[in-house]
């Protein structure tokens, strides 16, 4: 198999020609057909998480052991299965679930495997996606996509499951009230056309970048707001048109973050899904005044993603643009989605 590994945070990926994995067990070998890039890539090869005042999370003592393939994204097809694999349609095509866990836990048990304090994430704890094959350790991780296209399902498991998370958690009001979406990355996006998947009203957008607010408007928002405008607070009010119950912060910057606490009405919630870094200066008495909820959403757990799968499948999630590239351009592809030039989802094509 061929890999993109990284063995040093911040340095350039490395190009790995190594022998084949050989299953075992309850274990499948997926020969990898498209694998996309996310954020958190990003955030991984830089070894840690900016948590404002000064303060870092360094991933080297959260398990994270190099070298390790990064990519969490992942679609295939089966190759090959250990003996204890019965039932699988080694025919068809699979996107596979990355946020495992234990498998013996509570969490574990009723799926919600993202949630498990004895993580196995692919990309992370473990080899993921930027490579021609990958040793998948149980079959319920693998979710038949169909005649979908790899690199449309691929980005299911990550920026797919993250955006129908947090969307799930604020459901009850999408259909009454346009939900605000701040950033429209590869998330916001994907958020975008769920949101009219789950019969909610077009979304308002935030983004500050108009390549984004155009690629959101096409996705089928229903207002797109510049959130540098000196006056975006009041745009986004109008344009939403009523006090507004619930937004979901794609970016959660210490700006944004504080945006979307000012803006949510009482008894509103807001959905923190971004990685972007740094600290909030958030005014402790309004929590209590607005009654207002903020919750943290990361990934989704397994009935979550099972959803999702029959959604996209049934042709009800719009697919997100794409942008491709070969294995050996895994470098070529994390410095253009650094830069900010990736518009949709990039996806490596082994
Ligand atoms: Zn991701
Ligand atoms: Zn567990």
């Amino acid at each position: 198999m061929r890999c993109e590994c990284m063995h040093e945070f911040g340095a350039p990926l490395v190009h790995e020609d190594r022998s084949d994995p050989t299953p075992t067990g309850t274990e499948v070998l997926v020969k990898i057909t498209a694998a996309g890039l996310c954020h958190s890539d990003l955030h991984i090869h830089s070894g840690n998480y900016d948590l404002g005042h000064g303060r870092k999370l360094e991933f080297a003592s959260r398990g994270l052991e190099l070298p390790v393939i990064l990519g969490h994204e992942i679609a295939g097809e089966i190759v090959a299965t250990g003996a204890e694999v019965k039932g699988l349609d080694t025919n068809s095509t699979y996107v596979v679930f990355p946020w495992q866990g234990c498998g013996e836990c509570r969490k574990c048990l009723e799926g919600a495997e993202n949630f498990c304090l004895k993580p196995r994430n692919l990309g992370f704890h473990t080899d993921g996606g930027f490579a021609s094959m990958i040793k998948v350790k149980h079959p319920r991780y693998l979710f038949d996509i169909g005649d979908m296209d790899p690199a449309i399902a691929a980005p299911l498991a990550c920026s797919g499951l993250t955006a129908f998370s947090a969307l799930k958690k604020v459901e009850d009001t999408i259909a009454e009230t346009p939900l605000v979406i701040i950033g429209a990355g590869g998330l916001g996006l994907m958020c975008v056309g769920l949101v009219q998947a789950l019969g909610g009203l077009p979304p308002v957008v935030v983004d500050i970048d108009p390549a984004k607010r155009a690629a959101a408007l096409e996705a089928g928002a229903g207002a797109v707001i510049d959130g540098k405008a000196e006056d975006a607070m009041a745009q986004i009010q109008a344009a939403v048109g009523a006090p507004i119950p619930s937004v979901i912060d794609f970016v959660a910057a210490p700006a944004t973050a504080g945006m979307s606490f000012d803006m949510v009405s009482k008894g509103g919630k807001v959905i923190l899904v971004g990685l972007f870094g740094g600290a909030s200066d958030w005014p402790l008495p309004m929590f209590p005044l607005k009654a207002v909820s903020v919750i943290g959403s990361v990934v989704g757990s397994l009935p979550e993603f099972a959803e999702l799968i029959d959604l996209a499948r049934a042709g009800k999630v719009q697919p997100l643009q794409t942008t491709r590239y070969a294995l050996e351009e895994a470098n070529d592809a994390m410095h253009e989605l650094e830069e900010g030039r990736i518009v949709g989802r990039a996806v490596l094509v082994p």
